[in-house]
Formats: C-alpha cells, structure tokens, sequence
C-alpha cells in the first residue's frame, strides 16, 4: 500500500515533532481511552473545518478515542442564512428576519431529531449547527468550536447567537483576541495541519509537473498562487489588483485555484464574478483537487492569502510548511501565524501586496530564508499533534460536573 493510503498514527509524527511529544501524547491519552466523542459540523468538504476534522477524527481514534464527525443537513435556504451569519460575525451589518431566524431554528430542530448524540463530549463546530443543544437533554460537556474570525461580530446577530452559545460548557476559539463577553469559559486552540495528508506530503518534481500539466498551468514564468473558497473575505479581487500591479515591474503567471463548499452558496456567484480577469497569465480554477493544491504550493515562487477577514488561515500553514514565503492579509488568525519580515509577510493594502510580490520574485535567497523560517514555525506550532494534545488536555480537565478545567497556556 502506497505511504499516503495509509491511517497516519500519532507515532508518525515523531520525524517531525520527536519521541518526547510523542510519548507525552501517548500517555496523556491513555486514561482517556474509549472516551466517545463526537463533532458535528455542515460539510463534508470544502474549507478548514472539514480539513481538520478528516485527520483529526482518524488520529484521535488511532489513541482509542472514539471520535465520530456527523453532518448536518439542509436546504440552500438554509446555507444561504447560515452564510449570512457567518459574513455577520465577521463584521458585515446584516438583517436576519425574524422568519430566518425561524427557518434556521427549525432547520437544526430537524437535524437534532435525526441526529442521536449521547457521547462523553459533544464538539458542534461554527454557527451552523449551534442551536441544537436546545434539543437535547444534556448529559456530558457540550463545546462550541467556533473557527470565525470573531473581532469585530455583528452586535445584533451575536446577541442573537448568544442565548444558544451560553449553554455550552466551554467556547473553544482560534485566538485570544477572538474572546467575548461570555458567561461560559472560553478556550483558545488554534487549527493545525496534517502533514501526511494529500494535500501536503512531499511530492517530487514529476508528481509536480504531471499535476500542472494536467490542469494546463504554464511554468515558464515563475508562479504566483492564492489557493482559497471563493469567498469574498478572501479577497480575490484584491488579489489580482496587486497581482497587475506587480507585473508592471516583474513577469509572472497568477493562479487561482478555489472551491466551493456545500454550505457556501455564495461561492459560485464569487467564482463568476472574478472569471472576467481571466487571461493568458491570469488563470482561475474552480475545483477539488488536494494533490494539486499541494503542487501549486511546492511549485509557487510566491503564495498569498490576501484575505480581508479569516480565523486562522490554514492555506496559510500549508504553504508555508512547504517552505513558502507566505504573503498574508495583516488580520485575524493569520497575525499569530506570520511574523512579518521573518517567515513572510503580513500586508494591508494592494499597493503593499504588489511591492512584496516583487521583492520576492526578485529576491531568492530572501525567498529562501523566510521560506526556511516558515517550515520551522510550522513544525513548531502549527502540526496536528500540538492541537489534538490540546484537546486531550482539555478532555481530562472535564470534571464530573461538567465543568472543565483547561487553562490555554500563554503561547
Ligand atoms: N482548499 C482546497 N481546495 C481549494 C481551496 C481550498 O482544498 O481549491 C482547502 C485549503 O487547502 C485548506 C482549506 O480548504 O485546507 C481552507 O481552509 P482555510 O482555513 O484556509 O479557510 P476556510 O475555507 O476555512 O475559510
């Protein structure tokens, strides 16, 4: 069987992450085994949160964790105002009708009849599955995993959120600065990525060319990549504004590589809308394709992440486990995970985007040296075992009340 068709172990890991973390891992995991947990989100595929829940659920039961992924379903109608939610908190003013608000409740009435849960811990991930503890007589911990990008919320749609949020037992958010005036405890994990996986194993050159020949990519030029949904908080037309800019002073190919997840109706209209700059030099694509996402990556002399908004961005991670200098949108979750100037760059505007893009195509050995920091920050931090020994951590703190006892340390 072929390395990459192969359950990852948290064994590993020890190449990457040593023997030490390894053991503590296993040990922590021991009194914890059997422990039957459950996390429920909206898709399958398609953005972070399905990223991280494939190789987190298969790692944890690996330790004798039972951890299942259930999905919630529902209508368009349904997406499109839970997407509405999500651009709220966010930042952008919205009105949900009380009729919405009504559809969206009924929605996850529904799913919380089809959908049994009585495991040790319930994780529910972002607001679209959130009010289902309205529907179940509580008999463990239930914990909300929000993954948004929770500086500047809506008021009025959090206060909304509110009254279903406060009967969790615990909030676990990305970041710090995420942290809101909550009756329940609030948590701090940032996501993690899986280095085994499709999407980022080691590839060689052929494994490299043979995927971007396949999807007609030219490589003549040196490549500049943005891989993400297309979601206007990723800023795609800012993307190729800087992109035009830069080209002005040095020749390149922009690729654009996104997808479209189940519970994001926006997406397509997104996708349609920055087709009109496609060109012999500017190339878009809409599909799901981990292996190429992976050669892109390798291949790109420049990654960004220009969002405008973003949790914590694990294109980003990716990237720059790749060795890439990543340049990011100065927000969010990607703030905690770019050090400007030592392992990427952070930027706030077109204009700043453009002139990084061309001081790093002109620069190798700078390439090169934020593109070595970047690896090592990643190794460092940002691996699956540094979060599922959060979680662990976070497991055996739970006392018989419910009430849990994890304290993020300051890292
Ligand atoms: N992704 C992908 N194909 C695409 C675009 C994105 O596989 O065309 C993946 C990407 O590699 C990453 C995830 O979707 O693993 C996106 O996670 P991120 O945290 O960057 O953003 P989100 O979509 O959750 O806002």
């Amino acid at each position: 069987m072929k390395a990459h068709h192969r359950i990852i172990r948290v064994e590993d890991y020890e190449q990457h992450v040593g023997a030490e973390t390894v053991e503590r891992i296993l040990k922590k995991a021991e009194p914890l085994r059997d422990l039957h947990v459950v996390n429920v989100n909206s898709t399958y595929y398609g953005g972070g949160v399905s990223e991280l829940l494939s190789s987190f659920t298969l790692l944890m039961n690996g330790l004798g964790i039972k951890t299942g992924w259930r999905i919630i379903q529902g209508s368009p109608d349904f997406f499109s105002i839970t997407k509405k939610i999500h651009n709220a908190l966010q930042g952008e003013s919205i009105n949900l009708s009380d009729r919405k608000k009504e559809l969206y409740e009924f929605i996850i009435h529904q799913n919380s009849l089809r959908t049994h849960l009585d495991h040790d811990v319930v994780i529910i991930h972002d607001p679209q599955p959130l009010p289902m503890i309205n529907h179940f007589r509580k008999n463990s911990p239930w914990i909300w995993r929000c993954h948004i990008d929770l500086s500047a919320p809506d008021k009025e749609t959090w206060n909304y959120l509110k009254q279903f949020i406060e009967k969790y037992d615990a909030v676990i958010l990305s970041a710090r600065e995420y942290a809101r005036e909550l009756e329940t405890p609030q948590l701090f994990f940032m996501p993690a990525i899986d280095p085994f996986s499709i999407k980022n194993r080691e590839l060689n050159e052929e494994e490299i060319d043979e995927r971007l020949k396949h999807y007609n990519i030219p490589t003549d030029l040196p490549l500049v990549v943005q891989v993400s949904r297309f979601d206007r908080w990723k800023d795609p037309e800012g993307v190729i504004r800087a992109f035009k800019l830069a080209r002005k002073e040095v020749d390149s190919t922009l690729v654009l590589l996104g997808n479209v997840a189940t519970d994001d109706p926006e997406g397509d209209k997104i996708y349609e809308s920055v087709l009109k700059h496609r060109e012999e030099r500017i190339i878009i694509l809409s599909c799901q394709d981990s292996a190429l996402v992976n050669a892109l990556q390798r291949r790109a002399e420049v990654v960004l992440q220009k969002s405008i908004r973003e949790g914590f961005g694990l294109t980003v991670a990716e990237a720059m486990w790749k060795g890439k200098a990543v340049i990011g949108g100065n927000v969010g979750g990607i703030r905690y995970q770019i050090e400007d100037g030592m392992n990427g760059f952070l930027v706030s505007s077109i204009e700043e985007a453009a002139e990084r893009i061309v001081r790093l195509l002109r620069d190798r050995k700078l390439r090169e040296f934020l593109g070595r920091n970047a690896k090592e920050s990643v190794r460092k931090r940002f691996l699956l075992t540094r979060e599922m020994e959060q979680y662990l951590d976070l497991f055996s703190s739970i006392e018989p009340s419910f009430r849990i006892n994890y304290r993020t340390p300051n890292t």
